[in-house]
């Protein structure tokens, strides 16, 4: 073959390819791929509501000028390569394949009472459970936050986000969200603009307060003393939304979760976010 010839045609079949890859729509992730952290999806371009795969569970995106975004959670247990994809139509119109990183959150070992420890398997615990989740099946289709978030409580961290846990040497858990340990009656603000979306008193969680910051992401307060605010009503980040205590039989501390489509996720996470999420 003319070497020449040979070379156009090389170049030929890469301008192809640009070409085609100018017309298929653009996948962005931002956000680091750790246990338990919260992956910034976008998608820019003509796309019929798509929805991301990840980790066998569909989320779906938000129409956003020019595309669409959702806030994916990676879950605690998972390791090693998969597979995000964006499907509009049962077609997958762009993946990528993501390595996930470990954390060592550490372990806890816990002695408790067995009344306390009977408590957690009580159906009335696992009910007020199933109702935060259920809250949090409606989903704002707006992003409600501006900004990065604050610490919804001026207090130093006294057990970490993510802990394995061991309760009296045989029952798993791990501590899906991060302590702060404010004092009985101290102020909780909102980290972010919001809207109060669930309000109980649980047996273990005791005073419950749940925020929606949309998108499908939202903060979880427990042990609270008293409310500030009222189911439905918009907040403003700093927004005193109610104050620390111990409800639920704790010393008090405030116990902070936030989450994506129910999944948890590390809190510091939304301290720090993406330039183009904030
Ligand atoms: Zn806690």
């Amino acid at each position: 073959m003319n070497r020449r010839r040979f070379l156009g045609g090389l170049a030929a079949t890469a301008l192809c390819a640009t070409a085609r890859a100018q017309e298929g729509p653009r996948l962005s992730i931002q956000g680091v791929a750790f246990q338990a952290y919260p992956l910034f999806v976008s998608l820019y371009g003509e796309v019929a509501s798509p929805e991301v795969e990840f980790e066998s569970k569909s989320y779906r995106m938000l129409a956003i000028s020019g595309g669409w975004r959702a806030v994916v959670p990676v879950s605690i247990d998972a390791r090693g390569s998969h597979q995000l994809r964006v499907v509009s139509r049962g077609q997958t119109v762009a993946e990528r394949s993501l390595s996930v990183k470990p954390r060592d959150y550490g372990m806890q070992y816990l002695s408790i009472s067995p009344s306390t420890l009977a408590s957690y398997d009580d159906p009335q615990n696992k009910a007020d459970d199933e109702a935060i989740l259920a809250a949090m099946k409606g989903v704002d289709d707006s992003q409600l936050w501006h900004g990065n978030w604050e610490l919804p409580c001026q207090a130093p961290e006294s057990t970490g986000f993510g802990q394995r846990r061991l309760y009296n040497g045989w029952k798993k858990g791990w501590h899906k969200g991060l302590d702060l340990a404010g004092w009985e009656g101290q102020a909780i603000t909102a980290p972010a603009d919001g809207r109060v979306i669930h309000k109980a008193r649980g047996i273990v969680n005791g005073n419950t307060l749940v925020l929606s910051h949309g998108l499908g992401v939202f903060s979880v307060y427990f042990h609270m003393n008293s409310f500030a605010v009222g189911m439905g009503q918009s907040v403003s980040r700093g927004q005193q939304i109610g104050s620390v205590g111990g409800t639920g039989g704790f010393a008090p501390h405030l116990h902070w979760e936030t989450r994506c489509f129910g999944g948890p996720v590390h809190p510091k996470a939304f301290l720090q976010l993406p330039a183009d999420w904030r």
